[in-house]
């Protein structure tokens, strides 16, 4: 069987970060969240991370430079030789240019790339009831999966908090951005053949049987 190597792709909360889960124990891949890996910065305070932080806190992009090395150290590795699952990363043209660049480098292609599209209301509800461990980066929902004791973390017991690009007027930027400058990477993997559209308003175990579904087809389709 061929190497996996799968994009998802979407508006921020959507859920690419649950799917993403579920994908990499399904099929036992890499998964490399841009964002989390950013996160990770910031609360490391390394170089990257404090670039990073201004851009995050206001919702608009960190430079595409930053993100691409990022990213093509993480793909180079043995780690990804059956596929890996991206997450967040191409967020613009120029990235998704860097990423062919990468692969085509790496004698590799993309298998799939996977939308899930959300409503810019959906969105908004969904993020704005986000709240996030300090402590482990867990996220709960205060309607659609909240702690047992509102504000604590059912798995450490660190407090949760609203991050700051889950704040409002942080999630129209957001929005706007994706808008802007993410979406045209729908047309350009539609022309190439390589994407998927699936609901993302739809509950997460159906929008993850779908894409299910979808993978399986795919394979089949590659045995013929
Ligand atoms: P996310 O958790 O995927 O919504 O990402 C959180 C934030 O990290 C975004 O709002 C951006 O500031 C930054 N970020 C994540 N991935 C990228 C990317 N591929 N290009 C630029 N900025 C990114």
């Amino acid at each position: 069987m061929s190497d996996l190597n799968l994009i998802l792709l979407g508006p921020p909360g959507s859920g690419k970060g649950t799917q993403g889960e579920r994908l990499t124990e399904d099929f036992d891949l890499p998964y490399f969240a841009t964002g989390d890996i950013l996160r990770a910065a910031v609360r490391d305070s390394t170089e990257i991370g404090l670039e990073a932080k201004r851009y995050m806190d206001g919702g608009n992009l960190v430079p595409d430079q930053v993100i691409v090395e990022v990213v093509a150290e993480a793909l180079d590795d043995e780690a990804t030789a059956d596929g890996f699952i991206l997450d967040g990363f191409p967020r613009t043209l120029g990235q998704a240019d860097a990423l062919d660049a990468e692969l085509k480098r790496l004698d590799r292609a993309l298998t799939a790339v996977i939308l899930i599209d959300a409503s810019d209301e959906e969105v908004h509800r969904r993020l704005g009831g986000r709240r996030t461990c300090r402590k482990n980066g867990h996220i709960f929902h205060v309607t659609f999966d909240p702690p047992k004791n509102a504000g604590v973390c059912d798995v450490c017991g660190a407090e949760l908090y609203v991050r700051d690009d889950d704040k409002p007027e942080t999630i129209t930027n957001r929005l706007k951005v994706y808008h802007d400058q993410t979406e045209p990477l729908v047309g350009r993997y539609r022309e190439l053949g390589l994407l998927k559209r699936v609901e993302g308003s739809l509950p997460p175990d159906q929008v993850g049987d779908r894409i299910r579904a979808l993978l399986a087809t795919l394979r089949m389709e590659e045995e013929l």
